[in-house]
């Protein structure tokens, strides 16, 4: 169990048998909810993603069995309904079973499906959230997603369907009239088509764009651009995903509010001063 004792709290037993399907958030290991670290000390068996920080695998204890289930190296990730059989199978054969997910479970994440198997095969379980890349990304470029006064909507979409596609099933007119922010995951390979589409339904060229790669972890970029240029300046900025694009007038808060690349500056230089 974890060791924070909070009067009139207690944290729950991972007991046996049982599935946590737990975010990790999108990176930095302070980003962790205190259940999700309670579910990792407790766990026989972690199974993990991609996007899941090494870091935080490291908070596992000593003995607990480590299972990867993403995709690494350019192969083909596990196919869905194999890694819901490995969980069952685990739960089954009395493990404690912490399924351990980038982000939010329930945010383009799978964990539906996943929580679904659960319940066909009766294994109890529980959903932890986890702060989705779309908010805690944009909040580490010092975005906020609503702000009084610019926006009192936002929507998050995905640029790729199941089969790798830009997703023809959203109505992008209807989204570029309607919505005054757009929070994009897993937009980067159909970048261009997407702007062209957005600027189709009538939004302007010179509306502001963030990309953050890596959101919230060491080797965090971030790339200020619009719409109209964003295709471009991302080919030549050579950023790979996993990114967050965000569209929208929130990104010019960004001036006022880039908090961590002063903080990270401060702390360089904290190292560079010479011991008195
Ligand atoms: N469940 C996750 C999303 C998984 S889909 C969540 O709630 O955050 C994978 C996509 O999420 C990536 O392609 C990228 O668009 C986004 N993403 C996840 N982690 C990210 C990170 N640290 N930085 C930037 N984008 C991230």
């Amino acid at each position: 169990m974890i060791d924070i004792s909070l009067p009139q709290f207690e944290f729950p037993v991972l007991e046996s048998g049982w599935v946590w399907l737990a975010g990790a958030g999108p990176g930095d290991p302070g980003l962790l909810s205190l259940h999700a670290l309670n579910g990792l000390q407790q766990a026989d068996v972690i199974v993990y993603d991609a996007l899941v920080d090494e870091r935080i695998l490291q908070l596992a204890g000593n003995e607990t069995e480590i299972i990867y289930a993403g995709k690494r190296g350019g192969k083909p990730s596990p196919k869905q309904s194999s890694i819901s059989i490995k969980l069952v199978e685990l739960a089954k054969s009395g493990k404690r079973v912490l399924r351990l997910k980038g982000g939010d479970p329930f945010v383009f994440g799978r964990g539906g499906e996943e929580a679904l198997a659960l319940v066909e095969a009766r294994v109890p379980f529980r959903i932890i959230p986890g702060i989705t890349a779309g908010v805690g990304g944009l909040a580490y470029a010092g975005i906020p997603a609503t702000h009084r006064g610019v926006n009192q909507a936002v929507t998050f979409l995905t640029g790729h369907d199941q089969n790798g596609v830009a997703p023809d099933q959203l109505d992008w007119d209807a989204l570029a009239k309607g919505s005054p922010v757009i929070v994009m995951y897993m937009a980067m390979k159909h970048i261009s088509l997407i702007t062209e589409k957005l600027m189709n339904g009538g939004r302007s060229a010179a509306e502001p764009v963030a990309v953050i790669c890596n959101a919230t972890q060491q080797h965090q970029q971030v790339l200020d651009t619009t719409l109209g240029s964003c295709a471009d300046d991302i080919a030549k900025s050579g950023l790979k995903p996993p990114a967050i694009v965000v569209v929208g007038d929130v990104v010019n808060l960004r001036e006022q509010l880039n908090w961590i690349e002063p903080a990270l500056a401060r702390t360089s230089q904290k190292e560079e001063e010479p011991a008195l």
